[in-house]
């Protein structure tokens, strides 16, 4: 290879590291369109120009990856109306207590909020009469690998290990069923597009040391207010905390309130320094959520919000319910 070739490839390279565009992850689908996690919500984040769509994992009864955002069903399915005496003794359906058989009769809908009955985001899709179902994870990647095919792009999966900790006292192991669906389309690949998120240090350690994966794996950061098991997410997000899940991770996935943390009433942002720490520690960093019909306090506007995490802060990803506006701003850019 000619030197100018060769130097003219490591100044695209150099630039690729310094400009890299973040990447669109289209949160349960094109959720803010269409009822989350539905083949149809993956379908249409594909159209929307999304480069990654979210899989949340859990299994069925008979070991089935099924894509659901709970362990429990009646806020996104009718199961309450199919299988009425299927609840447990706390009043709630789980997806684990159902053969694939069962769940696959069931019809998903927008997220409702159980104890008030309201819908969760009044203004998206209608909630009856609806044609979506439940679907397998094998299910959507067919879907996205054949879309990637007939519309010449290579959109990535985003699979995230819901809940192992409780899974594992209900005798499921997800990781050990998720790798060999992984490898049998071909993510296993180095370079694969593909991203692992879990809010588990532990599971995301145990995918490294115990299945030896090279995966490229996301470390979630949730709130110490979730009470999420054996979770202490404010020391992950010290110096020391970043450095250490850079041991096993390639990037966090915080929430966007770790970063930005206010803004003032003149409408300037208060940001955390999170996002130059963690690319201190080399991660990439993949905030959650960005919703049109959610803006955090203070925030006049979706755009103003956008700005601040690709412009300012240079995130590396952002989780979306609207891949769309995202997309549109990084080409207004
Ligand atoms: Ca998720």
């Amino acid at each position: 290879m000619r030197r100018t070739t060769i130097l003219f490839i490591a100044w695209l390279m150099i630039g690729a590291a310094v400009h890299a565009r973040p990447v669109v992850i289209a949160h349960r689908g094109a959720s803010g369109y269409l009822p989350e996690h539905t083949l149809a919500a993956a379908a249409y984040a594909h159209a929307l120009g999304a480069d990654y769509i979210e899989q949340d994992l859990v299994m069925s009864r008979d070991d089935v990856l099924v894509v659901l955002h709970d362990v429990h069903l009646e806020m996104t399915t009718n199961v309450a109306a199919i299988f009425p005496d299927r609840a447990r003794a706390d009043g709630r359906y789980y997806a684990i207590d159902f053969d694939w058989s069962e769940l696959q009769q069931l019809r998903a809908n927008e997220r409702i909020n159980v104890e008030t009955g309201q819908r969760v985001y009044p203004d998206r899709f209608p909630i009856q009469p609806g044609p979506f179902r439940l679907c397998r994870l094998e299910e959507q990647i067919t879907l996205i690998q054949g879309l990637n095919q007939s519309t010449e792009r290579n959109v990535g999966i985003y699979p995230e290990i819901k809940s192992p900790s409780w899974h594992a006292e209900e005798g499921k192991d997800l990781s050990a069923a998720l790798l060999p669906v992984l490898e049998r389309f071909g993510y296993l690949k180095p370079g694969a597009p593909i991203f692992v998120q879990c809010f588990e240090a532990s599971e995301l350690k145990r995918l490294r040391s115990k299945f030896k994966t090279n995966l490229p794996l996301i470390q979630l950061i949730g709130l110490d207010s979730w009470n999420h098991a054996n979770a202490d997410y404010d020391s992950m997000l010290t110096a020391a905390g970043l450095k250490q899940i850079a041991t096993y991770a390639q990037g966090i996935g915080p929430h966007l309130n770790q970063i930005l943390a206010s803004t003032t009433p003149t409408g300037t942002p208060i940001l955390t320094p999170l996002v130059a720490q963690a690319h201190r520690a080399g991660l990439l960093v993949h905030p959650y959520t960005f919703r049109t019909d959610e803006l955090p306090e203070d925030v006049p506007d979706f755009d103003a919000l956008v700005k601040v995490f690709i412009d300012t802060v240079a995130v590396d990803g952002l989780f979306t319910d609207h891949p769309d506006q995202i997309v549109n701003n990084l080409s207004a850019n």
